[in-house]
Order: C-alpha cells, then sequence, then structure tokens
C-alpha cells in the first residue's frame, strides 16, 4: 500500500544543498520534490544508542532538515562496539551531546534539536508533537509501550526496530493506516523473562542492518515512494541471512487501537504494566508450571500431549515449538476455543515468555481443565535451552 507523503516540500534547495544532495537529485523517485521534502522533514530518533546511532548518521546525512535526538543516558566504553555514532573522546558526555556533534560534523545543514532527558509520561507527548515522524531506536518494553501509545494518542507515524544477538525486526506503526505496536504484542513479557541485550548481547553490526531499515522507511514515508512497513513485520535472522516479511493485522480487540479501547490516554506508569501478571494467573500456576526442558522430555517419552501456543499469529510465524497448536489467548479468555481442548490428554500451554499462558491457564482451569500446566519462560526459555537454531525476537 503506497502512502502520500508525509511532509510538503520545502520552497527551495539552496546552491550548497544541490551540490550535497546531488546523488539524490539524480534518483528520478526521489529528485528535487523528494529532496525538498526531506529538507522541511522533522524526525525525532529516541535513543542514540545501538539503533538511534546508524539511524541519525544516515538521516542527517540524507539531509532531514530538523533532527531530534532523546536520549538521558552517557556515553560508555561498552557502547563503543555498535553506537557508532560516538567515539572513544565521547565516553562520559551525554549522548545526545555525542550524537549531535557528529551530526554537525557529517551535515551542519541539518538543525539538531538535543532532549536531554528521559522520555516519560509528562513530557512524551509535548516532544512527540514538535515533530512529522518518531523512529523508536529504544531498548526496554517500558519505553516501547510509551512511545507507541503517545504516537497513536497524536496520530503520529512512527518506525520501530528491535535487535537481540543476531535477530532483528522492525515495522511501521501508524494507527490510520495499519496495525499499532499492541495489535503486534498485546502485552510485554515480564521483567527478566527477555533479557535485555546489556544481558543477552547483540552483534554491533545488526544495528547498522535494523537501524538503515529504519532510514529506509522513514525517507520513504518523508517522501512518499514505495511500500512502508505499514501492516508488515520485518524479521531479519544475521545467521541464515534471511529476511522474511509477516503480515501484521490491525487487531479489532486492541486495547489502543481497538473497537473498543480501554486504553485512551498514556498509562500511569508503564514499568509497572511491564511487570503486571494478574492474582488468578499467579495462582493458576503453582503445581502447574513445567520448564521447556521437562517438556522436551514429555514429548521425547511420547507422552500424549496437547500443546498450544497462546500468542498472536504474527508470532507463531516467527518461531514455532513442534507439533503445537496455535488458539491466541483472546480467543481461550472468551470462551470460543474451549471446545477445541481435549478433555483426555495433557494440556501444555506456553507463550512468548510466560504471562499470557499463565492467564490462559487460569481460564482453563476455571473451565475445569484441572491438569492443565504452562510452560515457564515460554519460547524464549525453549529457545534458549532446547533449540538455539530457532529463531529468537
Ligand atoms: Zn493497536
Amino acid at each position: 500500500m503506497a502512502l502520500p507523503p508525509l511532509v510538503e516540500p520545502a520552497a527551495e534547495l539552496s546552491i550548497d544543498e544541490i551540490r550535497r544532495y546531488s546523488r539524490h537529485l539524480i534518483i528520478p523517485d526521489v529528485g528535487m520534490d523528494g529532496q525538498k521534502r526531506l529538507k522541511n522533514a522533522k524526525v525525532l530518533v529516541v535513543g542514540a544508542g545501538g539503533l538511534g546511532s546508524p539511524a541519525l548518521l544516515y538521516l542527517a546525512a540524507a539531509g532531514v532538515g530538523t533532527l531530534g535526538i532523546v536520549d538521558f543516558d552517557t556515553v560508555d566504553e561498552s557502547n563503543l562496539q555498535r553506537q557508532v555514532i560516538h567515539g572513544v573522546s565521547d565516553v562520559g558526555r551525554p549522548k545526545a551531546e555525542s550524537a549531535a556533534a557528529s551530526i554537525r560534523e557529517i551535515n551542519p545543514l541539518v538543525n539538531v534539536v538535543i532532549h536531554n532527558t528521559a522520555l516519560d509520561r509528562d513530557n512524551v507527548k509535548e516532544i512527540f508533537s514538535q515533530y512529522d515522524l518518531i523512529v523508536d531506536g529504544t531498548d526496554n518494553f517500558a519505553t516501547r509501550y510509551m512511545v507507541n501509545d503517545a504516537a497513536v494518542l497524536l496520530g503520529k507515524p512512527y518506525v520501530w526496530g528491535s535487535i537481540y544477538r543476531f535477530d532483528g525486526q522492525a515495522s511501521v506503526f501508524w494507527e490510520e493506516h495499519g496495525p499499532c505496536y499492541r495489535c503486534l504484542y498485546p502485552e510485554p513479557p515480564p521483567p527478566g523473562m527477555v533479557p535485555s541485550c546489556a544481558e543477552g548481547g547483540v552483534l554491533g553490526v545488526l544495528c547498522a542492518s535494523i537501524g538503515s531499515i529504519q532510514v529506509n522507511e522513514a525517507i520513504k514515508l518523508i517522501t512518499g515512494i514505495g511500500e512502508p512497513l505499514v501492516g508488515k513485520l520485518m524479521v531479519y535472522d544475521a545467521l541464515e541471512m534471511e529476511y522474511r516479511k509477516i503480515k501484521v493485522r490491525k487487531d479489532p480487540n486492541c486495547a489502543l487501537c481497538g473497537d473498543n479501547p480501554t486504553v485512551t490516554d498514556l498509562l500511569e506508569d508503564y514499568e509497572d504494566f511491564c511487570g503486571a501478571v494478574s492474582t488468578e494467573a499467579q495462582e493458576a500456576t503453582v503445581d502447574a508450571t513445567i520448564t521447556a526442558r521437562e517438556l522436551k522430555d514429555w514429548q521425547d517419552a511420547g507422552k500424549d500431549v496437547f500443546l498450544v501456543d497462546v500468542r498472536e499469529p504474527a508470532e507463531y510465524e516467527i518461531n514455532r515449538i513442534p507439533g503445537s497448536v496455535l488458539i491466541p489467548k483472546g480467543e481461550i479468555l472468551s470462551g470460543e476455543a474451549l471446545s477445541r481442548f481435549p478433555q483426555d490428554r495433557q494440556i501444555v500451554l506456553h507463550c512468548k515468555s510466560g504471562v499470557r499462558s499463565a492467564e490462559a491457564l487460569a481460564a482453563l482451569k476455571a473451565a475445569g481443565f484441572k491438569d492443565a500446566v504452562h510452560v515457564q519462560g515460554g519460547i524464549v526459555s525453549w529457545v534458549n535451552t532446547v533449540d538455539p537454531s530457532q529463531p529468537s525476537y
């Protein structure tokens, strides 16, 4: 689905600009018109870290007229393996300032706006409202959901990316034209279940692979060329050198952009939201939790297991445990899928990290399936402990 350009063209390009951007100007799809739109564009990059570094460098070089940088962190030596916008002499310096200095060196025609602050519920809307487009390079779920919610509430498009070890994902979320991040991932994983890049590691160059996709999408949106990743999830596996595009539909039950939204303003506390598991779910998992390794042992021993993946269809496309059937959590909670569960087999539920499966387990037990169990740590744990050859996300 092609979309109209996000930004009106600037009145003109200077002689300096025409010289600088000549390799863009001779591409028919970009041309003078596209370059003028880039000049007029205001793009905010959230985080001057792994994804933000390449994104800022290429957005600046491309001639985006106004570039905002939000980051409250300072440059650490361990950042230099992948955060290529910073150098040795920047260690200890605020990342936003260090990034701004690099941008001025690459392209002094860019107006750089520094937001040397942590994005929070009190400033996010005010900051976002100054920009046409957001590029999300955050590395934690609390900020990621807040970025999504603020963008949807303000009607802004944003380009999202995430990275872990050798695996990356990217998409464009624009509520007006497609799904939002909550449509794809309705709930965050519980804290500690999905390791961050600081805990699990990330291949430095993966930042460039995903960051450059984000810039590519930003340029397409601004100039109105090509097919943006709206309603599509790009999944990249650096080890297999494989890109896959997965269709993501707008979820009519989405808490934010669905037909009957329950989230109508920013949440009070995103950290809290990202740690929430209901009491019923906690109680249901007592003596009804197995590890990924135990599931594998059951399968290898030939135990008659009815293994149910309660994630969303797009997640099931990314990775899956062999032998599982997909029944999304919502269909279990609503009761519509209960007839698909056998009475005489061992029911095992799993999701990404164990939160959704715990909730589905509570609903199943309430419906009389007393012996059902769920997998602790979900498919993340399965990939980490049983089958590392599967992609993770
Ligand atoms: Zn949504």
